[in-house]
């Protein structure tokens, strides 16, 4: 048997390299366990709101790969508007294999213990604590983070309901029109959308469905939009990887542990944000467990609450706006898009200036109103 911990985390992605950084600095002995060889590449387009720079006391500059402040919106790669977002810090796009690994690297600085190419297979609580099973050690830990994503088996062994798993895919391909917009284009995807954000000399390119149960084939969308872009699809891999979007309020805490990240379900419903949520949840799941840890009866209860009030009470309405968006997503793209001030409100709702609720219930309004015959 192993050292005890205080805390195993289970993911060396965002949430748990959040997690791992934040129990770490609380002086905790922390154990993050990541089945890949790190630095390890995770499907994903890389948008990241310079909000979250606010939870950590480092600078993410290193891992930071292109910014931009401009936003562009377009309807079946036509009718387009595009925007300068009034934002303090422009929209970071990152590379995730660089960001993950930079975020792990600030948590082994302050004492937390990385153990790569360690996949968990399975987990018993005994007496007091957590028996993290491998293939070939088992670990003990007294608290347990699941952020193992978007397929975490660990929720599934913590006793939570399966969620639905929907795919989304990315490729990066090379930039030759230098454009700088974080591009989002509407309606050539059921259910979804596609994005797509400037890094260097290439742009990323981002396709996701979150409503419904569509599995669409992506490439010869990806083909479409590539070849409208001026973009080279070919000899450019495409990947896919589940999204789990977040379905509604749920306990986010069982005996002795927490689910962080996509493993929680926390993924934006409307623009499938998920890595800010992600470095959220851990920091949140880090205070929590030190608490726990200190003798805070209530702590990991606490977890849920301040996650479904800080977080969920806003994804209530990114649900509802995606729900009625998706319903008729041509109107939702001319009456709640297509006006200056609105591109200029979701910009800053999708670079973390604004909440939902802050633009959603007028947005909702405005959609609402154009349903009803005569208006
Ligand atoms: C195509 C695509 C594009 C996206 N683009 C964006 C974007 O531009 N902006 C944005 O905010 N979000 C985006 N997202 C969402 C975002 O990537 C995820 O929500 C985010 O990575 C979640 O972080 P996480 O730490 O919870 O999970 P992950 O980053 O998936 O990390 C989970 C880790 O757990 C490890 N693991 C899994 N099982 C085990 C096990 N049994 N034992 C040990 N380790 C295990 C995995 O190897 C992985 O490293 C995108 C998603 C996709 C699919």
């Amino acid at each position: 048997m192993q050292a005890i911990y205080d805390c195993i985390v289970v993911g060396g992605g965002a949430a748990g390299g959040s997690a791992a950084y934040h129990l770490a600095c609380r002086g905790r002995q922390v154990l993050v366990l990541e089945k890949l060889a790190l630095p390890r590449s995770k499907p994903c387009t890389g948008g990241v709101s310079p909000a979250i720079a606010q939870w950590f006391d480092f600078d993410f500059q290193p891992a930071i790969a292109d910014t931009t402040r401009t936003v562009r919106y377009s309807w079946q790669l036509r009718d387009a508007i595009e925007a300068e977002l009034s934002i303090p810090e422009p929209i970071w796009i990152v590379d995730r294999t660089v960001f993950d690994q930079y975020l792990l690297q600030q948590a082994q600085q302050q004492g937390a213990v990385v153990t790569d190419q360690t996949e968990v297979t399975g987990i018993t609580f005994q007496e007091d604590r957590w028996q993290i099973h491998t293939a070939t050690t088992t670990y003990g830990g007294r608290y347990l983070i699941a952020a193992d994503g978007a397929n975490s088996q660990m929720a599934q062994w913590l006793g939570f309901k399966p969620k639905v798993v929907r795919t989304a895919a990315v490729m990066t391909v090379p930039n030759p029109t230098g454009d700088r917009a974080a591009h989002f284009e509407f309606g050539l995807v059921k259910n979804g959308y596609l994005w797509s954000f400037p890094k260097g000399d290439q742009r990323t390119v981002g396709v996701a469905v979150v409503r419904g149960s569509d599995r669409p084939n992506w490439e010869p969308i990806l083909q479409q939009y590539c070849a409208a872009h001026g973009l080279q699809l070919a000899d450019y891999a495409i990947q896919y990887h589940p999204l789990r979007v977040w379905e509604g309020q749920q306990p986010l805490h069982t005996h002795h542990a927490l689910l962080a990240g996509e493993a929680a379900g926390l993924v934006d419903p409307f623009s499938a944000e998920g890595i800010r949520p992600a470095l959220y949840s851990g920091m949140r799941a880090a205070e929590a467990i030190d608490a726990a840890l200190a003798g805070e009866a209530e702590a990991l209860a606490t977890y849920s609450k301040t996650l479904q009030e800080e977080w969920g009470a806003d994804l209530v309405w990114a649900q509802r706006l995606a729900a009625l968006f998706h319903r008729m997503p041509k109107v939702g793209y001319h009456l709640a898009m297509k006006r200056p001030s609105a591109t200029q409100r979701l910009g800053q709702v999708l670079c973390g200036e604004l909440r939902y609720r802050d633009i959603a219930g007028r947005a909702i309004q405005r959609l609402s109103s154009s349903l009803i015959p005569g208006r």
